[in-house]
């Protein structure tokens, strides 16, 4: 197999290949770190904000030589993966893509990685985020925004577009992320990939560099639904080093997803649809004309749809920006001069440590990531808490009700992910509120803890850009999802063929037409 092949496979085809012997992890590992090297770079997507070849490459050696000499192995042992700079790993940085924690280097490794690391899965690098995954678009990056692998004027999602990009072009087949108020899923949407937020409590957080932690969750990136189902696997059950981590066993979710693939997978089975969702405004038509078709896919896939009810939808963004920004605005406290990083001295006067803490902030953090923490301070200041992150919080458990009732009337529910196909670099920045809403169809799900799974539904009629839509389970039924999600996935390809699905992007192409219009710019 050629190198360009290697990098086409999914997880699930590559564990195969390696298992049967008739490729190696480290053929696989370099193939994908040439494609980085290639696509990835700062001058190119800029997906990546550290690649670790060698750490990559020595697992992948060890790995085949194990397997050579027959010893026991993990099934995704030797498939390579990335992870989200917001993940702790030791051996490399960690920086949240913040200037505040440029250089860092964890002294421990998060849950998350410690588990790729024990089925020794080869870590590609850490991934470009926004500043503390605040964003919807990477735009806010200490280092640059990552480019959509589809257009390269086109932002790839936020906060984990880093993660995102690098699936969607092939980079890796495998990615972590992190998930507060849509960062997989959005990005999985506008990129054409998977992205999971799991169940909240069922993937630990520890080592997740903490935005706001009653909504933060870790989950996979992936190409296919069963690929993001073998990750998710590897990465649920109890950690007692997460206080709200739950005890349950991890559920079947490759086999649900293979069972919701096969025929009749998902007969039967009944799929909500939230009516507040389907006319909300914004809804580009391109992306409700997918949703439309996917709903169709569905029904004739066997399966019932009816339509729900959720009358406090419209108070999740409200709701969710202020539980959020509250949680911010303590979280990053901690970041002081001190214990991380940047430490900044005033320029004149006296160095006290207040005076340094507000010299390394000053400095150290972005324009989001401020306007986050005041908005937090405030909305939890004494004069202020009742009417803000009291009402707030009340509203989070209304939301929490309509999920409870609409469970009652479907096993899922599926809508947009994205209201929007990706937009163009700038197109919101000015606006934070314009760019919040790119969260309308994703925060319900954080602020009720369900899970939920992205799968493209194909590309939109109005730019050619993908869409992506969501299917919603009950808290603790991931496997349930990954069989409607699977289902959807099946059918799909009966209707378009494969490659609408699994079409990569011409990310060379795309570069090659770019770098000749610099070199133009530049011989004028
Ligand atoms: N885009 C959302 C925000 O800006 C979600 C971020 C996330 O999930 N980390 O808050």
């Amino acid at each position: 197999m050629s190198a360009a092949d290697l990098t086409t496979l999914t997880a699930a085809q590559a564990a195969d290949l390696l298992a049967a012997g008739e490729i190696t992890s480290e053929q696989l590992v370099r193939a994908h770190l040439e494609r980085i090297e290639a696509t990835g770079r700062a001058d190119g997507l800029n997906t990546f904000l550290h690649v670790d070849a060698e750490g990559a490459l020595a697992t992948a050696r060890a790995v085949d030589e194990d397997r050579a000499a027959g010893k026991p192995l993990h099934p995704l042992a030797g498939v390579p993966v990335a992870v989200k700079d917001n993940i702790v790993t030791t051996g490399q940085p960690t920086t949240a893509a913040s200037k505040i924690l440029d250089g860092w280097v964890s002294p421990y490794d998060a849950t998350v990685v410690e588990r790729i690391r024990q089925a020794r899965m080869p870590i590609l690098g850490k991934t470009n985020l926004d500043e503390f995954a605040m964003g919807s678009s990477t735009e806010h990056s200490a280092f640059g925004p990552t480019r959509n692998p589809w257009a390269l004027d086109r932002i790839p999602g936020g906060s984990g577009g880093g993660a995102a990009a690098a699936v969607a072009a092939h980079q890796a087949p495998l990615a972590l992320g992190t998930d507060t108020g849509g960062s997989i899923r959005q990005p999985a949407s506008v990129t054409g990939s998977v992205g999971v937020h799991p169940t909240y409590g069922s993937v630990s957080r520890y080592g997740a560099i903490a935005m706001a932690s009653s909504l933060d969750q870790i989950g996979p990136h992936a190409r296919t639904v069963l690929d993001a189902a073998l990750l998710h696997e590897l990465i649920a059950g109890h950690d007692p080093k997460d206080s709200t981590s739950l005890p349950d066993e991890v559920g079947d979710f490759a086999a649900q997803a293979r069972a919701g693939a096969a025929e009749g997978g998902i007969r039967g089975m009944r799929i909500g649809v939230i009516r507040q969702l389907q006319q909300a405004e914004g809804i580009q038509p391109g992306v409700a004309a997918r949703v439309a078709d996917a709903l169709e896919a569905l029904r004739e896939a066997g399966a019932e749809i009816v339509e729900i009810d959720m009358p406090h939808y419209r108070y999740a963004l409200g709701a969710y920006y202020l539980l959020m920004s509250s949680e911010v605005s303590s979280n990053l406290a901690k970041y002081d001069g001190v214990r991380w990083g940047l430490r900044v001295e005033p320029e004149e006067g006296p160095v006290t440590i207040e005076r340094v803490m507000a010299a390394t902030r000053a400095a150290g953090f972005g324009p989001e990531v401020k306007r986050r923490i005041i908005l937090g301070t405030y909305a939890l200041s004494a004069g202020y808490y009742d009417a803000y992150y009291g009402s707030a919080q009340k509203a989070r458990t209304r939301i929490i009700e309509d999920f409870t009732a609409a469970f009652e009337q479907a096993d899922v529910l599926l809508a947009p992910t994205s209201p929007t196909t990706a937009f163009r670099f700038g197109e919101k920045t000015d606006d934070p509120l314009s760019m919040y809403l790119s969260d309308i169809a994703t925060i319900p799900i954080n602020l009720a803890g369900v899970p939920a799974i992205s799968v493209p539904a194909g590309l939109s009629e109005d730019d050619g850009l993908p869409v992506g839509v969501q299917f919603i389970a009950p808290v603790r039924e991931d496997a349930r999802m990954y069989r409607a999600a699977a289902g959807l996935e099946a059918a799909l390809e009966k209707a378009w063929g494969a490659p609408l699905l699994q079409r990569r992007p011409a990310v060379e192409d795309l570069l090659a037409a770019s770098g000749e219009a610099d070199a133009e710019g530049v011989s004028e």
